[in-house]
């Protein structure tokens, strides 16, 4: 070890503002007897660090180690600089280096030494605004950078004296917090009810407790929205929620008082808890277990629990007040509109059907959902980003400057780059409603503003329909068109930095093929810059058009009637008496044989509707994919067949469905069936991307795709391709569904030209 004093300077990269960075780099200096600055840049933080004896490992390792939980270190580069020696260890005056900017922080749950403030601190005693470096609203309430309080939603309220003293002193938690506040100074909230209003937090607490506890409903305003709640254990709440949403049988999120009001209802293991405790405080999808039950009216039948904890301190504190278990705590809008974040909006629409509305007066200028996760394999993966995870970005070995992917139509996120950062929005929706249009739009122009990306070139998908494709031309900038299966294996070769080819499975609803067929059972080679379709489920047509999607018993005709033609009308099964009976059966055969409104479709969740509908599992879906997880949902444990299948050019599962509707027909029961046909579709993953293997000599896979939501097929097929020897790739930090394409978009218009 050098034993020369040296100063060094040090730039770290990363998620390093509004996380408490500087403090602790502060603390940490003032620890290993570091002298030297610290300041924010807009590229990250810079520190001068002198010391007696050049040892700067150990205060390097430390701050890797000891970093605040909000933050993500992504590069660390140190060198010695000839500087000066320092006096102390001072944070001084941000300077602008360079033209990058540093990232914007997600928003964080309230941290355990706010939730003992608000026991102890007589400017916060039950304050439900509580925050600090550590913790509290971010991304949404920012509206510009440099994240400081005047660019965000707090601008508004006025610092007290105490609360400013705490914002300045270097040694305090909240030293330059942005959203610090006090009861003296900070936002509040206001109960509407009855036409009545009131701000007293003692009278809301008791008030919105009592209106539970009796079964009502009540609006609350959350970190990125208004949420609608009741109690998740009274069945007369759930109906009325239903009625209140005009929704659908969708299950409903979970809110538990705590982690043993959790183990009390649903299964949870290490990797899962883990995620539910996090800062991020995700719904993590759980199995329930028979210990206690939650009102059927909250999962509909699944045997899963979307479960979150307590993330503001008004959920602590109500649950303080409130003897249940859970709530049930739903995006606050009606049926597929966006959550709503506007508060005199909020009344209108949510005042009518509610018992109450708790609102407060800080403003919530980026709107986020929760984020929804679950746990295979022991990794925990996304299935919608939105609070606690955006805006973080991904980091990419090239530059994607001034790209902008317009993403997918039904679940849509777009992607915006920036320098060698792709940034994925938070959860925007299906773009054919209005209102999530509007904030489609709207919060790309924030993308814009808030990044400083003025785009120069747009990717978008290959249906000329998708909204998001016509937002893509508008722009009147250069369009890349990308196919929709190609950007979802695209998507997971970015996230995982992957180079070269990969064989890609991409299995999902829908998405237009080079062919003009709707494709969604495909198996590809590709690379950023192309892709060679090798096989896929052989075509079958799909009557209706896009109807079939909500409609599952107009797959299992479909199939029906590729095995048996005409004969099928005397077949006994309930799905073909079902369209007798409300006759649809001879119109649909005819729509098949004329090709009328009937396009051709390769498409994985066009198949699990058919099975799902042949078995009398699904045979209407009431919401986007629910055939698929209701065959899902039904599958036996201990079943291991499978049935056949051939494979020409394309693959052939005629075999399979002749071997269903043979087990139907016997009466085998639908969950032996559902566990065979998962079985099969695994097999067919296995054997198809094996031969891949040997034509191409490729081992690495990407499972991408909507279908690939499905627990028991991802689990399978990861574990067996794994057995293989094949290296397996899925989304981990972004949805593998629609969600994540436009992260795909954006990697394939980034190969289109020169990397720097
Ligand atoms: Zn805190
Ligand atoms: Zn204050
Ligand atoms: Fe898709």
């Amino acid at each position: 070890m050098n034993p020369e004093p040296a100063t060094y300077l040090i730039h770290i990269e990363g998620l390093v503002q509004g996380v408490g960075f500087r403090p602790f780099i502060y603390r940490l200096a003032m620890k290993h007897g570091v002298r030297g600055t610290v300041e924010n840049s807009n590229d990250g933080v810079w520190i001068h660090a002198y010391t007696d004896n050049g040892d700067i490992e150990s205060f390097l390792k430390a701050i890797e180690e000891e970093a605040p939980p909000a933050s993500r270190i992504w590069r660390i580069g140190g060198k010695k600089t000839r500087e000066k020696v320092y006096n102390g260890f001072h944070i001084v005056e941000s300077h602008d280096r360079s033209t990058a900017i540093t990232q914007v922080s997600p928003d964080i749950a309230v941290c355990e030494d706010c939730l003992a403030d608000m026991k102890e601190q007589p400017n916060r005693l039950d304050y439900p605004f509580v925050n600090c470096t550590n913790c509290g609203p971010r991304f949404s309430i920012i509206k510009d950078l440099p994240y400081d309080r005047d660019k965000t939603t707090m601008h508004v309220f006025t610092m007290c004296p105490s609360c400013r003293r705490e914002y300045e002193d270097v040694n305090d938690r909240r030293f330059h917090a942005q959203p610090v506040a006090c009861a003296n100074c900070g936002p509040h909230y206001t109960l509407w009810k009855g036409g009545k209003k009131t701000e007293d937090l003692g009278i809301i607490l008791k008030s919105v407790s009592k209106i539970l506890l009796q079964g009502g409903l009540v609006a609350v305003k959350g970190l990125g929205g208004y949420f609608l709640a009741c109690d998740a254990t009274c069945e007369g709440a759930l109906r009325r929620l239903r009625e209140a949403k005009l929704r659908e049988g969708k299950p409903f999120a979970v809110m538990f008082r705590d982690l043993n009001a959790v183990r009390e209802f649903v299964e949870i293991d290490a990797e899962e808890e883990k995620e539910l405790i996090s800062w991020k405080r995700p719904i993590v999808l759980l199995r329930e277990n028979r210990k206690q039950q939650l009102a059927p009216g909250v999962s509909v039948g699944f045997p899963t629990v979307g479960a979150m904890l307590p993330y503001m301190p008004f959920h602590y504190l109500l649950f303080e007040t409130l003897p249940l278990p859970a709530l049930v705590l739903t995006s606050g809008n009606l049926s597929d509109e966006p959550i709503l974040t506007d508060d005199k909006e909020a009344l209108q629409k949510l005042g009518p059907v509610t018992d109450a509305v708790l609102s407060y007066n800080r403003e919530i200028y980026n709107r986020v959902d929760d984020s929804v996760m679950f746990v295979v394999n022991h990794i925990p993966r996304m299935i919608r980003r939105s609070r606690g995870f955006v805006p973080a970005p991904v980091p990419l070995a090239y530059s994607v400057e001034g790209i902008l992917a317009t993403g997918a139509e039904l679940v849509n996120c777009f992607c915006m780059g920036k320098d060698h950062q792709a940034i994925m929005s938070q959860h925007i929706g299906d773009l054919k409603n209005y209102e999530t249009w509007k904030f489609y739009s709207e919060t790309i122009d924030r993308f814009k503003r808030l990044f400083r990306v003025e785009p120069v070139l747009v990717a978008c998908d290959l249906h000329p329909d998708y909204l998001s494709t016509q937002y893509a031309m508008e722009t009147k900038l250069p369009v890349v068109q990308v196919q929709h299966h190609h950007a979802h294996i695209a998507a997971v070769m970015a996230e995982h930095a992957l180079e070269g080819e990969v064989l890609g499975v991409s299995f999902d609803g829908t998405g237009l093929g080079d062919d003009g067929n709707i494709w969604g059972g495909e198996f590809m080679v590709c690379d950023y810059s192309a892709y060679k379709r090798i096989t896929h489920l052989s075509y079958v047509p799909m009557p209706g058009g896009d109807k079939a999607a909500l409609q599952p018993w107009r797959m299992a005709l479909a199939y029906l009637f590729l095995l048996y033609g005409v004969k099928i009308k005397d077949m006994k099964l309930r799905v073909v008496e079902k369209a007798k009976k409300e006759n649809k059966l001879l119109p649909v055969m005819q729509m098949i044989s004329q090709k009328i409104n009937t396009p051709l479709t390769s498409s994985m969740g066009r198949l699990f509707d058919a099975v799902a509908a042949l078995t009398g599992i699904c045979m209407e879906s009431g919401f986007h994919a629910e055939a698929p997880m209701r065959l899902e949902a039904a599958a036996s444990e201990g079943e291991k067949g499978k049935y056949p299948w051939t494979y020409g050019e394309t693959i052939d599962v005629l075999p399979m469905m002749r071997a269903i509707v043979k087990d139907v027909t016997k009466g085998i029961a639908p969950g032996i069936i559902s566990a065979k046909f998962h079985h099969t579709i695994a097999d067919i993953i296995v054997k198809i991307t094996l031969k891949m293997r040997k034509e191409t000599g490729i081992d690495r896979v990407i499972l991408s795709g909507g279908t690939f939501q499905n627990r028991i097929l991802l689990e399978e097929s990861e574990k067996l391709l794994q057995d293989q020897g094949f290296c397996v790739y899925h989304p981990v930090e972004f949805p593998v569904n629609d969600g994540g394409i436009a992260l795909g978009q954006l990697a394939v218009a980034a190969a289109g030209r020169e990397r720097v």
